[in-house]
This record gives structure tokens, C-alpha cells and sequence, in this order.
């Protein structure tokens, strides 16, 4: 009988990502150098980002924690966003980096930028890991990214499938083979092997 088995495929390596993501260390601290930056990481998927991109930034680099969910069916976003945990202080006239794993649509950053405008930071701009933009639905800039991709589903470095995956050192597209367990493999990177 055949049984459905997922399969990751590495996408961005884990040297890939290390580079790149000191390179936008290196862009953001040329851009806020004499000012206090204050990191905001939406939950859970930025984690391992923010985290590798904080090792590189000046030690008065504050952080905080937002966390969204979107109502609707778990690999598309339905448009409707809801905060499921608020951040622990204001941002009131504070320089905000707004740290995103992955912009899709679009909805989850738009909403989160009318909300944290409205509490008037002195400043605020976005850095996302990942850009997909084939599936934009709303115009967001970010100013910020370190790749674009494909449209695939991609699982790792923080994002996951169903809270599997996410701590996968690289980042890789998420494929359903259909076959049975006992294939011996064709050369492609499976969870767990890296
Ligand atoms: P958007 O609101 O831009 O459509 O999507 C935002 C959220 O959807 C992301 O923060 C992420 O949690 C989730 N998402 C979108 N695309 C992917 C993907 O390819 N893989 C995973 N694991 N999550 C995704």
C-alpha cells in the first residue's frame, strides 16, 4: 500500500543563510548607527532569524515579541489576522525593525504595521527573511529582505508545517512524495539528514 511521506528539499543552505543574513546585519547597522533599535519578532517563525541577526547588532539592540495567527486553513492565509500575544512594552518613540520570517500575501505585515503605527514609533521598517512575492495580495515594502523565492511551501530555520520542521538549520520546500517509506532517496536533502 502506498503511504504519503513528506520530503524536505534543501532551498537555502545553512552557509547561504549565515552570509546573507550578516550581510543585512552589516546594512542595519550602518542605517541606525547613534540610535537605538528595537527589534520585534513575530512569532513563532522569526525566532532563529532574529536571534542569528541580533548576535550581529550593537548590544543596546532591545527586543520584543508579537505573535499573529490568520483564521482560515493552515498552509493559506485567509486575510483575517489576529495578535495572539501583544508586545511587553511600548513602542512609543522608539526605531522599530519589525522582523518577519516570510512575507506571502502580504496581510499579516500590513496588519501589523497599521497596528504598530498607530503607537507612534519614532521610526519604523521592515526586515523579512524570505520574499514570495507570487502570491501578493497587498502592496508592502519591505525595506530589508534576504531572498526571494518560489512559490513553494518552505519549512525550516523557524518555519514550520504543522510545528514540525522549524529547527531545521536550512531552509527547504516542503514536497508530499506519495510513496512509500522505503525509497532509498534521489540525492535531495531529507528533514532530519542535515
Ligand atoms: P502572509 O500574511 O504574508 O500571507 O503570511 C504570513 C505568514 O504565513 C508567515 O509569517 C508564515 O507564518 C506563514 N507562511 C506564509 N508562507 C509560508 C511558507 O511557505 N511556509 C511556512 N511555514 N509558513 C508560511
Amino acid at each position: 500500500m502506498s503511504e504519503s511521506r513528506e520530503k524536505v528539499s534543501v532551498l537555502i543552505s545553512q552557509e547561504e543563510l549565515q552570509k546573507r543574513i550578516k550581510e543585512l546585519a552589516q546594512e542595519i547597522c550602518r542605517d541606525y548607527e547613534g540610535k537605538d533599535l528595537l527589534l520585534i519578532g513575530v512569532l513563532k517563525g522569526s525566532f532563529m532569524f532574529l536571534a542569528d541577526l541580533l548576535r550581529y547588532l550593537p548590544p543596546n539592540t532591545a527586543v520584543d515579541f508579537m505573535g499573529t495567527s490568520s483564521y482560515g486553513a493552515s498552509t493559506q492565509s485567509s486575510g483575517e489576522v489576529r495578535i495572539t500575544k501583544d508586545l511587553e512594552h511600548s513602542p512609543a518613540g522608539k526605531h522599530v525593525l519589525l522582523v518577519e520570517d516570510i512575507v506571502d500575501t502580504g496581510l499579516t505585515l500590513r496588519y501589523l504595521l497599521d497596528t504598530l503605527r498607530a503607537r507612534q514609533p519614532a521610526s519604523i521598517k521592515v526586515c523579512a527573511l524570505l520574499d514570495k512575492p507570487a502570491r501578493r495580495r497587498v502592496r508592502v515594502s519591505l525595506d530589508y529582505y534576504g531572498f526571494i523565492i518560489p512559490n513553494a511551501f518552505v519549512v525550516g530555520y523557524g518555519l514550520d508545517y504543522q510545528e514540525r520542521y522549524r529547527g531545521l538549520p536550512y531552509v527547504g520546500v516542503l514536497e508530499e512524495t506519495g510513496e512509500s517509506s522505503n525509497d532509498a532517496g534521489d540525492g535531495d536533502a531529507s528533514a532530519g539528514e542535515r
